[in-house]
């Protein structure tokens, strides 16, 4: 029989990481990605298995916490096949190298400090480095189109179903033959909301007997989108009305170019004051020219805007802000919108923003993602009073804002459609959301549909299927 173990986003939201294996065929891993805030540490640990008996990898997309430890992978032994959309191996270049210069970075200042105290011994080094990066693409990989069979091996073979998530996201299906009998399985990725600005809807999946669904909002509703837009257009208006400065925390993949876009909107209805737009990010910057260049895959609203000026994103208040010299001179200005990384403030750009300006009350902060547990963003969203940036404990007085509407994950009511979509439906694993939200959702799918079973997955558990 085959069986599933999951070696992340297995009772967490981060690091998401599963392999099937099917007797007497290939073992297939779903995504590698990266523990984030309070289970970093996990990323330092040995795998639960030999990188080398995984025979294909099939990347979901690219967000850290689904492509973050395949460098790793990579150098600790894997030869085999990627699989994915084209554009997610060019955004998972983005994506790697960031995580590898930062952790390069960190890892310098570390040793330079333990050299003082003559413990640079003690510095663990860098989970990967650049090169690390490099050798991934180094390897075999297949491009992935919508829709089409994609063989894995004599008999199994994968689907990818765009997942409406970030651009070029995908649902994969992996269907096998067992005692001559058709089985299939279907990972949803991370599933996107149908409200969102730049992505298509997630494609409906009709057929699995085993599904392993995230679960990152299985406990709630997010609010509607109108909502939301409406009350972003109205800090940003009464802040730049009040002359303050509006800082977003963003994730650089998917969030900045929906923020992007209904800045662009804004300005184009005359519904925004004059002021400076910075997207000070370089990693962001270069996601949304990778968003610009695979604008089919986009929503109508970004392909109209694309036809009216010629670019989805960009308009004449918009400024990117590359160098680090062009960054600094932010500081400078007054009565504008700053979009910086990382979008759960563990560092980048946003900390200095942040120095310069959280303790003015005249400043809003808006957070418009996902905050995980232990993350500094996590903290100034649950109230914090004050935050340690670079040694130096600041105030935090301006006011804090928080708009869930934006989310690019699926909320609840969502993912219940989604899986009563299937014509065919077996047993329902859980993956991919914190504990007690994941038992919210099971109770909802318990009472919405009885007539299936719903398992939360553990960590290293062997799930028959
Ligand atoms: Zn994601
Ligand atoms: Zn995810």
């Amino acid at each position: 029989m085959a069986y599933i173990q999951s070696y992340g986003a297995a009772e967490v939201v981060t690091g998401s990481c599963h392999v099937l294996h099917i007797e007497k065929g290939p073992v297939v891993m779903v995504d590698c990605g990266m523990f984030q805030g309070e289970h970093e540490k996990e990323n330092y640990k040995k795998f639960g298995f030999h990188p080398r008996d995984i025979d294909v990898l099939l990347v979901t997309h690219a967000h850290l916490d689904h492509v973050g430890r395949i460098p790793k992978l990579v150098k600790e032994g894997f030869r085999g096949r990627i699989i994915s959309q084209r554009s997610t191996f060019d955004l998972m270049e983005v994506v790697l190298l960031d995580a590898a210069h930062l952790m390069e970075e960190e890892y310098r200042t570390l040793f330079r400090k333990a050299q003082r105290r003559g413990e640079e011994r003690k510095v663990a080094k860098p989970l990967y480095t650049t090169e690390d990066v490099e050798a991934v693409f180094d390897l075999t990989s297949t491009f992935a189109e919508y829709g089409e069979k994609i063989p894995l091996a004599h008999d199994v073979y994968a689907i990818f179903r765009n997942a409406g998530h970030i651009l070029d996201s995908a649902t994969v299906q992996i269907h096998y033959r067992e005692k001559n009998e058709h089985r299939s399985v279907v990972f949803s990725g991370d599933l996107g909301n149908h409200n969102d600005i730049v992505m298509p809807d997630p494609v409906q999946v009709r057929k699995a007997d085993t599904l392993y669904i995230e679960s990152t909002y299985g406990d709630r509703n997010h609010k509607p989108i109108k909502e939301s837009v409406e009350e972003f257009r109205e800090v940003i208006f009464n802040t730049l009305m009040s002359r303050g400065n509006v800082i977003i925390p963003s994730f650089a993949i998917e969030r900045t170019q929906e923020i992007l876009c209904l800045l662009k909107r804004m300005y184009k209805r005359k519904e925004l004051p004059p002021c400076k737009i910075f997207l000070d990010s370089p990693m962001a910057i270069r996601a949304t020219n990778l968003y610009n260049k695979y604008h089919s895959e986009l929503s109508r609203e970004c392909n109209l805007f694309l036809k009216e000026d010629g670019t989805i994103f960009e308009f004449p208040w918009l400024h990117y802000t590359l160098k680090p010299e062009e960054s600094k001179k932010i500081n400078e200005e007054e009565g504008c919108i700053i979009i910086a990384g990382s979008g759960m403030c563990t560092g980048g750009r946003i900390m200095h923003h942040f120095k310069n300006r959280i303790w003015n009350p005249k400043n809003s902060v808006i957070f418009v993602g996902y905050q995980a547990n232990g993350t500094p963003g996590r903290r100034i969203v649950d109230g914090a009073r004050t935050i340690k940036i670079y040694h130096e404990e600041i105030r935090i007085n301006a006011r804090i804002y928080t708009i869930n509407g934006f989310s690019a994950h699926a909320d609840q009511h969502e993912l219940i459609a989604w899986m009563e979509g299937f014509e065919q439906l077996g047993k329902i694993f859980l993956i991919h959301g914190e504990r007690e939200k994941q038992e919210i959702f099971q109770k909802v799918i318990r009472h919405k549909m009885p007539e299936h079973k719903v398992h939360i997955v553990k960590e290293g558990e062997k799930v028959w299927v």
